[in-house]
């Protein structure tokens, strides 16, 4: 049975509690002989500078860096508001994924049936739907030099970002999108603004030339930015696979999580470039953060977390009938009425984290 090196970063606030229940799951798909994980537990965020003064270990970066793929839940809250900024709990979030390399951020929009009520979209626009955003992370605007705000001579300010790509972190990214719609529906849509950005251009270009090259196979079509926004809350069911750059990727998937219900119940993926052997370095994590507000109080919803876990069974590991499975056990327990806290809608009641992750091994 193969064997699986999972670093668990379950980070502050309701971290601890929603990764508890990803364990539960582990361990019925280790039960049926389909894997064996190994858990191995570090600090991030303010737990990390509690007990050692910095954002994450070297000792963690090492451990995290030799891991089979990172989980990690979240990190923060406003017992460390005023902590230096070089060590806030952010900085250990972004230094994972810098050193890691992490330039792929998967973001699925899928709208389980029974939760189509929460979605802001009317039922039928939003009811078996299935997106996946592909955004760039470690390129673009976010990092482009120069990016400053100057004084100007005549008393104004002038402040510059800068938005900057190469081809080959087009290319990558693309390849990312192409592989993932190859496994899913087969059509990936491209956005930029190339009627306005030269960056957009050359995004364009390259998407176009990675395609013929290397996947002719799959659908391809090109959408700017502003219409595919428009598109989404639309007729969101037209989309499959979504590439686009990190600017951009950062607000549409804000707007499709919007379709989906709760933040409760989002997962996301981070993934580095393929080594020679075709394994990348991951890191698994929930869209939501760290919920200071109901932290410790046991009623989060686990789903984004143990989703997170689902994803790296399918794009870690290869598990793809185990991952297909804790969709379904989700799916299941939603449709039997189960509900948290955020999720509850008309629900006469609600369960705990602790219920929640319970129903769902068990359905598994
Ligand atoms: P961050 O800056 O880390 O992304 P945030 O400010 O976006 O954090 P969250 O911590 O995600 O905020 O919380 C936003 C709201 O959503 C809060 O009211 C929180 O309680 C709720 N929330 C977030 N995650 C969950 C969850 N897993 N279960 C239930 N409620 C959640
Ligand atoms: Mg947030």
């Amino acid at each position: 049975m193969a064997s699986y090196n999972i670093f668990l970063l379950p980070g502050d606030g309701i971290g601890p509690e929603v990764t508890a229940e990803v364990e539960k799951v582990a361990h019925v798909i280790s039960g049926a002989g389909l894997a064996k994980f190994e858990f191995e537990k570090g600090l991030v965020g303010g737990s990390a500078y509690d007990a050692h003064g910095q954002a994450i270990s070297e000792a963690d970066m090492a451990r995290a860096q030799a891991a089979d793929a990172v989980l990690l839940a979240a990190v923060g809250g406003p017992k460390w508001a005023d902590v230096p900024y070089e060590v806030r709990p952010e900085a250990g979030l972004l230094r994972l994924r810098k050193d890691l390399g992490l330039f792929a951020n998967l973001r699925p929009a899928l709208c389980y049936r029974a939760l189509a009520e929460a979605s802001s979209l009317k039922r039928e626009l939003v009811e078996g739907l299935d997106i996946m955003i592909v955004r760039e992370l470690t390129g673009g605007v976010y990092f482009g030099e120069p990016k400053e705000i100057t004084n100007l001579p005549n008393g104004q300010k002038r402040a510059v970002d800068t938005q900057v790509y190469e081809t080959y972190e087009i290319e990558r990214i693309a390849a990312v999108a192409f592989e993932m719609a190859r496994k899913r529906g087969n059509k990936v849509t491209s956005s930029e603004k190339n009627n306005v950005m030269k960056s957009g251009v050359l995004w364009k270009e390259v998407v176009t030339d990675v395609h013929k090259k290397s996947y002719p196979d799959v659908q391809l079509e090109h959408m700017l930015a502003d219409a595919l926004g428009m598109q989404l809350v639309r007729y969101p069911k037209q989309f499959d696979v979504i590439v686009t750059d990190n600017l951009f990727g950062d607000l549409l998937s804000d707007v499709a999580s919007m379709l989906t219900g709760s933040l409760g119940m989002l997962p996301s993926a981070s993934l580095g470039a393929a080594d020679a052997s075709g394994k990348r370095k991951a890191m698994y994590e929930p869209v939501h953060g760290s919920a200071p507000d109901i932290a410790g109080k046991g009623i989060a919803n686990p789903i984004a977390m143990i989703g997170s876990f689902g994803m790296a069974l399918r794009y870690s590991f290869g598990l793809i009938e185990a991952a297909d499975l804790i969709e379904k056990a989700i799916s299941d327990v939603l449709a039997a009425g189960l509900r948290t806290a955020d999720i509850k809608g008309d629900a006469t009641s609600s369960v705990s984290t602790s219920a929640m992750g319970d129903a769902i091994a068990n359905a598994l």
